[in-house]
């Protein structure tokens, strides 16, 4: 029930009224029994500043999603570590009287990776195919977890080379043409580039055309599974998309607002349910 204590988090964004995440943060809320609501607001960059401290001020907060990471990782008083190596924030709130916000990307990164390959990203060989904000959210993650190797690819080279220099430490390396690597192994293969959300885009790679990787983690995600998630199944590589990122996100934002650990399986019961009845825009949160 909504009242007078209710706290009101949203998630700011544009476009944003496709989002999944009102979905997955109410049925958490509601499991967790936490006196919350959460919604979605579109907003412009010349209203994001008020609207942030405004909600967190209010002993809410929220999200922010598409086109503002990097315009909220400005705004916020007390940005962690990770905002400040991303460049972008996700998730705020009031701690102390104070403006805080992370960058829960990263943390839902590392918790898909485990779930799809039963361990982290220490020791493995990588190739990441992106250099957007969701592959800056990717490399962070990696590092942190002791990749030993990178191997990054982007359809602009030179976006690619800032990001190793910035981010990927000394095992990254860019590649102009994934020819480059087609005689490499890689134990996992993820694309944080946007194709894929799409019916018409081309794969970002032919999982044909990899030597058989140990696993492949497509970031977009859809109301069915994604061509590259299908393709890389048919070829027997253990395969999936984003939607466990998206979940571990949410579940991490939920755990900063809380303080209490968030209801991980009633976040991925409603994400699926919100699948099935939504056609999301964007595939970010
Ligand atoms: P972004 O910052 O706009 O970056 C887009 C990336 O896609 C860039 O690397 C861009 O390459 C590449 N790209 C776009 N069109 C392309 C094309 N026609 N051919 C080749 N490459 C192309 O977007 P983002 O925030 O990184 O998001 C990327 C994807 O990750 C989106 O699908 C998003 O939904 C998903 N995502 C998922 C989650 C989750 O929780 N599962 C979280 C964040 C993002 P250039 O640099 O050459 O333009």
């Amino acid at each position: 029930m909504i009242r007078a204590s209710t706290r009101l988090f949203a998630v700011l964004g544009d476009p944003v009224a496709h989002s999944l995440s009102p979905g997955i943060q109410n049925a958490a809320f509601r499991q967790a029994g936490v006196d919350g609501v959460y919604v979605a607001l579109r907003c412009e960059s010349d209203t994001l500043p008020g609207l942030i401290r405004g909600l967190a001020q209010a002993g809410g907060g929220g999200n922010v999603t598409l086109p503002h990471k990097q315009d909220a990782a400005r705004i916020v008083d007390d940005p962690t570590e990770t905002v400040e190596r991303t460049g972008a924030c996700n998730t705020f709130w009031t701690e102390d009287g104070r403006l805080r916000g992370d960058n829960t990307d990263v943390a839902g990164f590392q918790g898909a990776v485990d779930v799809l390959t039963g361990g982290s990203a220490a020791g493995a060989s990588v190739l990441l195919l992106g250099a957007g904000g969701a592959a800056r959210a990717a490399l962070v993650g990696l590092v942190s977890d002791g990749v030993e190797r990178v191997v990054l690819w982007n359809r602009s080279v030179a976006r690619a080379r800032r990001l190793a220099s910035e981010l990927g430490g000394t095992g990254t390396e860019v590649v102009g043409s994934l020819t480059e690597v087609r005689a490499e192994r890689f134990d996992l293969v993820v694309n944080a580039t946007s194709l894929g959300l799409v019916d018409s885009d081309p794969l970002p790679v032919d999982p044909a055309s990899l030597q058989h990787p140990g696993a492949l983690l497509d970031l977009v995600y859809r109301p069915r599974e994604t061509e590259l998630v299908r393709r890389a199944r048919a070829e027997g590589i253990s395969a999936a998309d984003g939607g466990e990122m998206l979940v571990r996100q949410g579940a991490e934002a939920f755990r900063r607002w809380w303080k209490r650990s968030p209801p991980l399986e009633v976040m991925r019961e409603a994400l699926e349910r919100a699948r099935e009845s939504e056609t999301p825009s964007t595939g970010d949160p």
